[in-house]
């Protein structure tokens, strides 16, 4: 299955992702976590991105499409399957994916838009933690991990990520609604949206979501 997964910051998209590839056996996708890696790496993508990232604006369109093409061309796993999460992020964004995706012989199958309202998302964003080393992603009240600040899968280190502040959470859910919100529409044009109530516990939503994805196969 081919997904893409839309919703604001802080809905559980990468959370999703991480429960659901391997039951569905596909590759996640996460333009957020690549440009972390670019970003603690020191790249030139990284120092490119690092702005952006850190004000809770958009890394530019060209850049995250390349990395996406790249990725979705290259890698192999991608041919059985994928979840993209934190891309598209803008109308443009997604007529490029959709470019790339035709070239590939690989259309979207399913774009799910996890709804979530404020109050769930402030909670989630301010109280979310991220593994230095594996990237697995905790809430210090929903999802603590069993041992403080060290991770369950790999004992690397939990941090809280430096935009995960008050005041750049504030400019990222407004990019959101300027931005990103607007892809809601584009893939409902394409009869390809379903909707998902993420404001559910992960187990619900887990269960919503692969009930939806095996209504799309
Ligand atoms: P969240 O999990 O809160 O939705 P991400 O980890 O997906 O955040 O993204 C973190 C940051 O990386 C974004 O605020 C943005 O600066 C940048 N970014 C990630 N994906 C994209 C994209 N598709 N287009 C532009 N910028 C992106
Ligand atoms: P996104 O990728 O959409 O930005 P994340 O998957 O990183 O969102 O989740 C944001 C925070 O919310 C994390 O701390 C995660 O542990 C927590 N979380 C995700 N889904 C749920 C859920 N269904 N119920 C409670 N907490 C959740």
């Amino acid at each position: 299955m081919r997904i893409v997964l839309l919703g604001p910051p802080g809905a559980g998209k990468g959370t999703l992702a991480g429960v659901l590839k391997d039951t569905l056996g596909v590759l996640h996708v996460s333009t957020g976590d690549i440009l972390r890696e670019e970003l603690k790496a020191n790249t030139p993508l990284g120092q490119e991105a690092k702005k952006f990232i850190e004000s809770g604006g958009l890394v530019p369109d060209e850049v995250v499409t390349k990395l996406i093409k790249n990725k979705l061309t290259n890698d192999s796993r991608a041919k059985d399957g994928f979840m993209l999460d934190g891309y598209p992020r803008t109308v443009n964004q997604a007529k490029d994916l959709d470019n790339i995706l035709d070239k590939l012989g690989m259309p979207i199958d399913c774009a799910l838009y996890m709804e979530a309202t404020l109050g769930t998302i402030l909670a989630r964003l301010t109280g979310r933690r991220v593994c230095r080393g594996c990237g697995k992603i905790y809430h210090i009240v929903n999802m603590p991990s069993k041992k403080d600040g060290v991770c369950d899968s790999c004992g690397g280190e939990i941090y809280q990520r430096a935009d995960d502040n008050e005041e750049t959470i504030k400019n990222r859910m407004k990019v959101y609604t300027d931005s990103t919100a607007p892809i809601i529409s584009f893939y409902e044009g394409q009869n390809k949206l379903k909707k998902v109530n993420a404001d559910k516990d992960s187990q619900e939503v887990k269960e919503d979501a692969l009930n939806i994805f095996n209504g799309s196969r």
